[in-house]
């Protein structure tokens, strides 16, 4: 049996699976088992962020799992709490951390902690927690829940857990809310939901808002944080201090890990919430080197130059195909280009995929980016010159 029907055989088939076999990858370039080699824009879906084959982060990891893997969380674990104040530090503002191990995980945290809080103050009892169309929270039963798009709550795993509604922008959240709210939870960028970013002044507004009704505003920054926008946290780049913030896909370099950061520090005690493997030695330790190799990238300012290089070649191809391209958007490394409609968007995956350059689709026709945040300036050149190859042949 070949690799490809050993997969369709034994692995439950529950992706649309591209059947290429990646045999190297060196920062945004990879290399399959015939040695064709592809820039890659998407780092793993926003996963990669100090790239392929990191040695630094390899070696990080090679000497903690050489010597302590996993302890459990019924005792201190070193690099856990070294990176708790890190991301505590890199946050701008006085957060505790709980380590999860995905995204959908952290947001269940923070959807449990916003219950909490919805349970122990104020004098009656407030659970309900109001999202938004077009987003994406995950896919346990809470968070598919929590995710604002009908197509993600089909019948089959119903019925899923009351307490959620979600509105088509943020001007209608005021109205959703009722005496039984008791948090928003957004995402700045809505990254599945076509690259979108919210208008700056009008998040501000609402975080404030909300302050003044009790309600928490929890940010989903699992795919915009860890400086995918050009700040550690898309929320310092708007400007407010959220009650949570959720971060998972970045954080670990390609290891799983998730983190719920919030300003209330005393909400969960002893016994309220835990993990098995959530904030082990091996995940810590990697992403105490992820944070250290991207925070010299910040402030060398090398972070910048890419984010500005990449936006020039993004620009250049935008301008040079009016009609298959309408506009760009998006912010830092987390760009995309609106397409003309979804079946061109499929053919340029498909066709820059042959051409050696790996990009991704989102939600409302959107070509999306979220190369290593380390990407060269000739990994970006080669890239945008491979897409171009294959635009022209559609
Ligand atoms: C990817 C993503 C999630 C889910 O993360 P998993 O690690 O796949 O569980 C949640 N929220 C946002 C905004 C995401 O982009």
């Amino acid at each position: 049996m070949n690799l490809e029907n050993i997969d369709k055989n034994y692995v439950l088939q529950t992706y649309a699976r591209n059947y290429v076999n990646f045999k190297k990858g060196d920062n945004a370039t990879l290399f399959d088992d015939t040695n064709k080699e592809y820039i890659d824009f998407t780092s793993g879906i926003g996963v990669v962020s100090v790239g392929h084959g990191n040695k630094k982060v390899a070696n990080a990891i090679y000497e903690q799992i050489s010597n302590i893997t996993h302890i459990s969380n019924l005792f201190m674990i070193e690099p856990q709490a070294l990176l708790a104040q890190k991301i505590n530090s890199l946050s701008g503002y006085d957060v505790g951390v709980f380590f999860a191990n995905s995204g959908a995980e952290a947001n269940e945290g923070a959807i449990k902690m916003a219950r909490k809080y919805g349970r122990t103050k104020g004098e009656h009892k407030r659970y309900k927690i109001i999202t938004l169309e077009h987003s994406f929270h995950g896919r346990t039963i809470s968070t598919v829940k929590a995710t604002g798009q009908t197509k993600f709550h089909s019948d089959f795993f119903a019925p899923y857990p009351d307490g959620f509604s979600f509105v088509a922008n943020l001007e209608a959240i005021y109205q959703e809310i009722d005496n039984e709210t008791v948090a928003v939870m957004l995402e700045l960028i809505q990254g599945e939901g076509g690259v979108s970013p919210f208008d700056k002044y009008e998040i501000q507004k609402l975080s404030a808002y909300l302050k003044t009704k009790d309600i928490l505003l929890i940010v989903d920054e699992v795919q915009t944080g860890v400086f995918r926008s050009g700040e550690f946290l898309t929320s310092k780049l708007y400007e407010i201090e959220p009650d949570i913030v959720t971060l998972a896909k970045g954080l670990g370099g390609g290891v799983p890990i998730g983190a719920i950061l919030t300003k209330h520090k005393e909400l969960l005690s002893a016994g309220d919430h835990g993990s098995t493997f959530g904030g082990n030695y091996l995940v810590t330790s990697a992403s105490l080197s992820v944070l250290e190799i991207l925070e010299g990238l910040k402030s060398s300012h090398q972070l910048d130059e890419t984010i500005n290089y990449f936006d020039i070649k993004l620009t250049s191809l935008l301008n040079k195909y009016p009609t298959t391209m309408e506009y760009s958007t998006g912010i830092g490394l987390m760009r995309g280009i609106k397409i003309k409609d979804d079946e061109t968007l499929g053919k340029i995956v498909q066709e820059a995929f042959k051409a050696g350059v790996l990009v991704l689709k989102s939600g409302r026709s959107t070509l999306r980016f979220l190369p290593p945040l380390t990407i060269t300036k000739d990994e970006i050149d080669k890239g945008f010159k491979r897409l171009e190859d294959a635009i022209q042949t559609i």
